[in-house]
């Protein structure tokens, strides 16, 4: 096995994602990472990461679109194989559940839960073929653990992908690959822009901290965890909310 390490991260072309990404490629990482769309981040992240960094269109979701994605991230990787696998990419749409759609909560579940037990099972293989053990890290939420009103759904899926992170953290334990969830409180991306200012508002004055997590701290918590230093750490549900949810 090669001493390059390979990284996967879903959802790597705008917020969370490609911060993350743009921090592993300054460690060293290789990363490659997939969106619906590409994007302005995606092509300063190829100019950055050259040789080092892939993108591929794929919908996490969708079974066969994400087979194909990592079997090209595989086989783009070579003899690097695939060393973690962070599942990043998600969606939310906020709405009362007495009127909101069901195929609206469908498709978040399909997305947010369902892609990220996909792309676990897709990357297993490459995980298991390994010596020195592998990482999938779960991007959750705190949401998932508190609730909020008008968000049943993208709390149940955040809540299911906690549930993944302990069982898959039993199954692949002995193989020293470890499974966590890091689950950010608000942070300021495309997806937290529906939130109106005086709920902005409302979450820093209650937040102890007394400010929002930037990409940079979900960042670090994530560069820990791919760490060998965190070797011993697995089945956790980690935040980093400022201390909103004490
Ligand atoms: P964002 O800015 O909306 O970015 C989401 C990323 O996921 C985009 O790259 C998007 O690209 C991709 N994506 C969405 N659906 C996809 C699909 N079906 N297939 C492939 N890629 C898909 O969101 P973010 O704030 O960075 O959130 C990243 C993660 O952190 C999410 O899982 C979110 O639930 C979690 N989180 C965010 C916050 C927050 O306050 N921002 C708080 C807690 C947890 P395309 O649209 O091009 O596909």
């Amino acid at each position: 096995m090669s001493g390059r390490r390979h990284v996967i991260v879903t959802g790597g072309s705008r917020g969370l994602g490609a911060a993350m990404i743009e921090g592993l490629l300054a460690d060293g990482y290789r990363v490659s990472t997939c969106s619906r769309s590409k994007s302005a981040a995606i092509d300063k992240l190829s100019d950055l990461g050259g040789d080092d960094f892939f993108w591929q269109s794929a919908q996490v979701g969708e079974a066969d679109q994400v087979d194909a994605f990592v079997k090209a991230a595989g086989e783009w990787a070579g003899e690097d194989g695939i060393y973690g696998l962070v599942n990043n990419a998600g969606v939310a749409r906020t709405g009362i559940l007495a009127s909101f759609p069901n195929i609206e909560s469908e498709k978040l579940i399909q997305i947010n839960l369902i892609g990220a037990i996909q792309m676990a099972r897709a990357c297993s293989p490459y995980l298991l073929k390994r010596e020195d053990g592998g990482r999938i890290i779960n991007i959750s939420s705190i949401i998932g653990a508190r609730g909020y009103n008008g968000m049943s759904a993208y709390s149940a899926s955040k809540a299911g992908m906690d549930g993944l992170t302990r069982a898959l953290a039993r199954e692949l334990g002995r193989r020293q690959i470890t499974v966590n969830s890091v689950s950010p409180g608000y942070v300021a991306t495309e997806m937290s822009s529906t939130l109106t200012p005086p709920q902005m508002m409302q979450i820093v004055n209650r937040t102890p901290l007394g400010r929002l997590a930037t990409e940079q701290d979900v960042f670090e918590l994530v560069r820990f965890l791919l760490s060998d230093k965190a070797a011993s750490i697995t089945g956790q549900v980690i935040l980093v909310d400022g201390g909103i949810s004490c």
